[in-house]
């Protein structure tokens, strides 16, 4: 029996794959990519006559009875899941399965796509006197959120928030936002396929965010002060800040 490896495929440029992933992927006799999400290019890894499955094309019974035929046949299997595996990532309810049928698994972690979305807007999260916490979350749709969760009850907090799965219910996130009290100027991005060569910014406030892009898939909308341009400087690199490594002067 071999073991199953998760791997974060990265955001879509295959070198922001790890080395782990990347050797992983070399490796691999069996491979199964969610196939609605990874850039294929990241296919071109496997070996020749490696074994390929489009998961968007199957359901979970079709994933799991794939990984145990290849485990049973002591065969390498890569499943190939966008940037990091554990945000709406469907690898808890994988795990489950193998778990119960014996079958040892493992996880790569890997760049998720809030990471690649706040390279491509030049962007720091968590700016002091602004905000120090990120909110990762969903607009609810066919999903549903949790009563707690609801967009405007994050946005209450005003911290930074990157909004996944979202993109295609613009008004309705716009609307919910000032909801939950954000200023409709507050400052509101989307990013579309973050990495990809066809990557695309585009910027305006929670107000604007409708009018900003058309339903898409593979975007998330980032929103918070942090876009915007007041902040304070760190502490940690003050010129009278002692640290552990170095001694601050008045
Ligand atoms: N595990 C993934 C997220 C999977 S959910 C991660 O860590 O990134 C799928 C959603 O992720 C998409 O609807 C979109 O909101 C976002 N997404 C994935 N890749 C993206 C990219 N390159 N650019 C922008 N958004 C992306």
């Amino acid at each position: 029996m071999s073991t199953v490896h998760f791997v974060g495929a990265g955001p879509g440029a295959p070198d922001l794959l790890t080395l782990r992933g990347r050797d992983l992927l070399e490796q691999a006799a069996v491979v199964i990519y969610a196939g609605s999400l990874v850039n294929p290019a990241l296919l071109d890894y496997t070996k020749k006559g490696s074994e390929i499955h489009n998961s968007a094309e199957m359901t979970l019974d079709e994933v799991i009875a794939v990984m145990t035929t290849a485990s049973e046949q002591g065969k390498k299997i890569v499943r190939l899941h966008t940037g990091d595996p554990s945000l709406y990532g469907a690898i808890r309810e994988q795990m489950d399965r193998l778990k119960a049928l014996g079958i040892s698994y493992d996880i790569c972690p890997g760049v998720s796509s809030f990471c690649a979305a706040a390279a491509a807007l030049e962007a720091e999260y968590t700016l002091p006197g602004v905000s120090q916490t990120l909110i990762i979350t969903r607009a609810e749709g066919r999903t549903a959120v949790p009563e707690g969760e609801k967009l405007s009850a994050l946005a209450s907090h005003g911290a930074t928030m990157v909004l996944f799965l979202s993109a295609g219910m613009l008004d309705k996130v716009s609307a919910e936002l000032i909801k939950g009290g954000l200023s409709p100027e507050t400052p509101a991005a989307i990013v579309y396929k973050a990495s990809w060569p066809e990557q695309q910014i585009l910027r305006g406030t929670v107000g604007t965010l409708a009018k900003l892009g058309a339903a898409e898939k593979t975007a998330l909308v980032i929103v918070g002060n942090v876009l915007g341009d007041e902040y304070e400087l760190s502490r940690l690199y003050a010129p009278d800040f002692t640290t552990a490594f170095r001694e601050g002067r008045p």
